[in-house]
């Protein structure tokens, strides 16, 4: 498979989807990110995160079938492409002292990515004003996670993965508390706890803080690369989607926020997620994405994925039916960040090292080799 082919298979994987047959485990049901989705492995070694769907959102969506096939761990999608389906890892089955099984404190995202959501809840669900494509509670609620999760408990799930040796970094997401640190304090003490055993790199996001000094205490307590995610590179979009993530952040608060986390973590590792079908101007988008790779701030282009339990659950995003458009546009991302000398896979810590809801290392790749 060429570099072309790769491109176009991962972005039809995140964007149509797949259905899997009865009985299979759809993927996690809430929390930060992309959710409802199975980690596989394209032809080129690197994870692909694809969405589940069934009956009617699998027509809109017009997803292919992926199937298990007599190979282990090795299954078929749309009847031509195989993927390598990733391994649940042993130490799922693990619990704390107080009974608290380990794959309710943290997940393997990707190959070899550790996440958590470390506080999962937020304080815009609180007011109202959540970002409309968020589970953040979900799986808090589900019984799927816990609601809080300890710096010990981490950092335990940490030494058992890497004792199993099933990963390569660690990363932590939080939900906003309504202290001003935007999280960033419960942040620096896990992070303490898990450089008390291990040298594993470790990214870390959250809302930019009023007081940049916090993002100073994050590097200084051991993380290696920061997200701090503007959602969407048009404004509008942004006041619409997340409002009161946009309400209490204006863009000048997070360039001000990003020139500070690089010079502290260095170019392309520290990043920021931007949503791609949510109605945003195409042009908008690419213009702030060049702005961002040229200074050195990652951006993870993903398209969005609705999610039950969401404000945007029965949304249908402005990519479904239009492949050749969105393959166009991440050739511009490929393009813009290997223009910018901005590989991915490069990155100390943080999502890319998963990759596993974006297309742009593959969009990298493929610019690479014009
Ligand atoms: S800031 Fe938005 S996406 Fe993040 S946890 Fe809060 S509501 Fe969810």
């Amino acid at each position: 498979m060429d570099a072309e082919e790769l491109l176009a298979l991962k972005i039809r994987l995140l964007t149509q989807g797949a259905t899997l047959p009865e009985n299979e485990w759809p993927g996690r049901r809430g929390g930060a990110g992309p959710v409802g989705g199975r980690y596989f492995l394209l032809p080129n070694g690197r994870a692909c995160g694809v969405p589940v769907r069934t009956g009617e959102s699998a027509r809109i969506y017009n997803s292919a079938p992926l199937e298990p096939t007599d190979r282990k761990d090795v299954w078929l999608y749309d009847g031509a492409v195989e993927l390598r389906m990733i391994p649940r890892p042993r130490f799922y089955d693990l619990e704390t002292k107080e009974g608290v099984p380990y794959h309710k404190i943290a997940l393997l995202h990707g190959e070899s990515t550790l996440a958590t959501t470390v506080f999962q809840a937020c304080r815009y669900w609180s007011h109202g004003t959540q970002c409309k494509f968020c589970t953040i509670p979900m799986s808090a609620h589900s019984g799927d996670s816990i609601l809080e999760k300890a710096p010990e408990q981490i950092s335990e799930v940490v030494e058992a993965a890497e004792k199993e040796g099933v990963i390569s970094d660690v990363l932590l997401t939080t939900g906003t508390p309504e202290t001003p640190d935007m999280g960033a304090e419960r942040l620096v003490r896990i992070i303490e706890s898990i450089r008390k055993v291990s040298k594993v790199p470790i990214g870390v996001q959250f809302e930019p803080p009023s007081d940049e000094l916090m993002i100073k205490r994050v590097a200084d307590a051991g993380a290696s690369a920061v997200g701090i995610h503007i959602e969407s590179a048009d404004e509008s979009v942004r006041e619409e989607m997340c409002p009161g993530k946009h309400q209490y952040g204006p863009l000048d608060l997070y360039k001000r926020s990003w020139q500070y986390a690089l010079d502290l973590f260095g170019r392309g590792n520290v990043s920021t997620f931007i949503l791609h079908g949510l109605g945003e101007s195409l042009e908008k988008t690419l213009a702030i994405t060049d702005e961002l790779a040229e200074v050195g701030v990652l951006p993870v282009v993903a398209p969005v994925r609705p999610a039950k339990g969401s404000q945007l659950s029965d949304y249908v995003p402005t990519y479904v039916g239009h492949l050749d458009r969105s393959l166009d546009f991440y050739k511009e991302v490929g393009r813009i960040l290997f223009r910018h000398g901005l590989d991915p896979s490069r990155t100390a810590a943080g999502c890319h090292r998963c990759g596993g809801c974006t297309p742009d290392q593959e969009a990298y790749d493929w610019a690479a080799r014009q």
